[in-house]
């Protein structure tokens, strides 16, 4: 089994980078990719923790775009941390996470929903940004809500009472940076929670033809049957890969467990070979 998309402490996930190896080899899953919201920095103890525990870590970031100021998310695979333009853009990301915390809360405040800074701080752990997931966790243990899902729908989610834009970039720019950081990148649930509006087939097929997205996440949890069906055919019409996965957060997101969806082992071949061709001849061996 292979699952392309999981989050660590590293990000809003809640499992060290090693727990969530050793999760995975439990789960039974031959492959895992770590893919942290806009961060490399879990890779080289995932990917220590996976020769140890014998599965294959693949080397991913999730990056945080946006097409017509709502967030949209890209899947980086085997991109090279040491990229400088990536890695400027990835800097200038987190940075508008930790720079919108103050602005959410005073907003927060105003809707009768105090929270304090310090209280959120205690839910970032080792994470370098702060994101919506750390503001909900504290409106939790605060008790202003049940659980993040609250959180959001009623005060974090785009468009919400307190949310804030953030600083992010286009989606056909973040294709671009990952392709000249050597990595692939496949459009993560791009149709999940009523997005279908904001990357039709249209876009879809653009993105492909002028940027060279290479694939998109089909199975996910926030894509129903039907959805499933007609993004996977019009990947297969597109030529691009169609990939699946739990988008594991550790306890921090309930039915999203390791390998509740999976990639394709032709699929996943197809995937490999992309990044060893598109690694530099450098000596870097596939990010
Ligand atoms: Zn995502
Ligand atoms: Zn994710």
């Amino acid at each position: 089994m292979i699952d392309l998309h999981t989050h660590s402490v590293v990000s809003d996930g809640t499992d060290t980078p090693a727990e969530l190896v050793a999760n995975a080899a439990a789960a039974g899953l031959a492959v895992v990719a770590l893919t942290d919201h806009d961060t490399f920095d879990g890779l080289p103890e995932a990917r220590a923790a996976g020769e140890r525990v014998g599965i294959e870590v693949v080397p991913g970031m999730e990056l945080s775009c946006s097409r017509q100021h709502q967030s949209v998310h890209l899947l980086a695979y085997g991109a090279d941390p040491e990229d400088l333009a990536l890695a400027e853009e990835l800097a200038m990301v987190r940075g508008g996470r930790t720079g919108r915390l103050r602005p959410v809360l005073a907003k927060l405040a105003e809707l009768g929903v105090p929270v304090s800074e310090e209280e959120v701080l205690v839910f970032v752990g080792s994470s370098p940004s702060v994101g919506r997931p750390h503001i909900a966790d504290a409106m939790v243990a605060a008790g202003h809500v049940l659980d993040r899902t609250e959180a959001f729908d009623r005060f974090l989610a785009d468009g919400g009472p307190a949310h804030v834009a953030r600083y992010a970039i286009d989606i056909g720019r973040g294709v671009d940076l990952v392709h000249g950081a050597g990595g692939v990148a496949v459009i993560a649930h791009p149709w999940g929670r009523g997005r279908e509006h904001l990357l039709p087939p249209s876009i879809l097929t653009e993105l492909v033809a002028e940027h060279g997205l290479d694939g998109i996440e089909v199975d996910h949890q926030d894509h129903d049957p039907d959805t499933r069906a007609t993004l996977r055919r019009l990947a297969d019409r597109l030529g691009v890969l169609a990939t699946g996965s739990s988008d594991y957060h550790g306890t921090g997101k309930v039915d999203h467990d390791l390998g509740v969806n999976t990639t394709d082992p032709e699929t996943y071949a197809r995937l490999r070979s992309m990044i060893s061709q598109r690694a530099p001849a450098t000596g870097r061996t596939g990010g």
